[in-house]
């Protein structure tokens, strides 16, 4: 008889005969432009922490207080028990940061896709999806049971096609993008995009993962195309430029409103800690206040997209401060960053299915936390190790 975790077994060996089995490292120490990884310590391209904040002594001060006047949890799910009033102290000042009449906050960014999508479209409704949105975008599509329809990366004339073609054989329809693509760096053209979906009536959202604390000031990519308050939701997270945890939804305040009834992680998984949502709303205090994080960012992303041009390797078609070095097979992208972790730097290997097959890269997110000294150091060790595989 065969064993019925076989089938564990062989997907396990598949995965490592591959070379797609992940080895999960271990960090020791807060992330921040440079950190301990598995005993050793590195210049760190790896984590989200666009502006320096996961380690911020701000932050980190506004979460020691909340603990003491909050407690460390909430112990309810926000519609029964949870919603403490730091909670709608947040909501309010995301709302006005984004330039909307109203924002709800959630878990986190892959719980706001789940708790968005499902409750604006169903069975009988389509969506219009970019074809490498992320997968959260994807899950939470899949949760609705509404007809996925796939456009071309990007592409505002491939997505007016897919709607004209299908708009009417559904109750509704909703467009959904990625704001900047994780993978790529590169940003959707968010203004066609809106103009299409309006022309047809469309529901739209976006997803500003990698735009917050990056673009339009530190905004988001919906200030970067001054198309405030028009989105219907505005999908944001608090994990990444915001360096703490948690998800926000923001839009008009009908929206919102029937977001709060219908949304499932909101409904049914408890609310974030006094201590994340305090360190939150020290986030946006500091956003608000200057862009100085900001510009040193994309002052630190300029310089070492130039320097990596310059050495001579492709860097895709970066807008941003995501810079992936595309190196095509898998195996190589592992080699070039295993050699890079020896010379002191980390900078994960992406292959498939985080990005399609052949096109495996690895990917360095620059941020506020490093200076010109450490982006000279990351040079030279992509340049040491390009030279040794062959790749410049
Ligand atoms: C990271 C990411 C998410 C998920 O956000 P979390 O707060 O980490 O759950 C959602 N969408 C995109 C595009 C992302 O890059």
């Amino acid at each position: 008889m065969t064993n019925k975790l076989d089938f564990i077994q062989e997907e396990l060996d598949t995965l490592k005969a591959e070379k797609r089995y992940i080895n999960i490292r271990t960090m020791e120490s807060p992330a921040d432009g440079w950190m301990v990884v598995d005993g050793k310590r590195v210049l760190n391209f790896c984590t989200n922490n666009y502006l320096g904040l996961a380690n911020h002594p701000v932050l980190k001060e506004a979460a020691k207080k909340a603990i003491d006047k909050w407690g460390v949890g909430p112990a309810a799910v926000r519609t029964i028990a949870g919603t403490q009033a730091l909670h709608l102290e947040l909501e309010r000042r995301i709302a006005a940061f984004k330039g909307v009449e109203a924002a709800m906050f959630v878990q986190s960014g892959f719980c706001a896709n789940q708790a968005a999508i499902p409750a604006l479209v169903g069975q009988e409704d389509c969506i219009f999806s970019d074809r490498l949105n992320h997968a959260s975008i994807i899950d939470g599509c899949r949760l609705s049971r509404a007809k996925i329809l796939v456009y071309e990366h990007c592409d505002p004339a491939d997505a007016e096609r897919v709607i004209k073609e299908n708009i009417g054989h559904y109750r509704r329809g909703l467009l959904v993008t990625d704001g900047v693509f994780s993978m790529d760096g590169d940003i959707a053209p968010l203004d066609k995009l809106y103009e299409v979906a309006e022309k047809y009536g469309v529901l739209t959202m976006v997803d500003d993962a990698h735009g917050e604390g990056v673009l339009g000031g530190g905004r988001g990519i919906v200030h970067h195309f001054g198309l405030q308050g028009r989105f219907d939701v505005e999908m944001g997270t608090l994990s990444k430029a915001f360096g703490v945890v948690g998800g926000s939804l923001a839009g008009k305040q009908i929206i919102i409103d029937y977001l709060r009834q219908k949304a499932r992680p909101f409904l049914f998984s408890s609310a974030v800690t006094p201590a994340d949502t305090a360190a939150c709303l020290a986030a946006v205090d500091l956003l608000e206040k200057s862009t100085e994080l900001v510009d040193k960012l994309w002052a630190n992303a300029e310089y070492f997209k130039r320097g990596m041009k310059e050495l001579g390797f492709d860097t895709g078609h970066t807008e941003t401060p995501i810079v992936p070095v595309m190196l095509g097979e898998v195996g190589l992208a592992k080699e070039f960053s295993a050699r890079l972790f020896d010379e002191g730097v980390f900078a994960m290997a992406l292959g498939f299915p985080t990005v399609p097959r052949g096109q495996a890269r690895i990917r360095v997110m620059n941020t506020a936390a490093h200076s010109k000294e450490d982006l000279d150091r990351g040079l030279e060790a992509f340049e040491k190790v390009g030279k040794a595989l062959g790749v410049i």
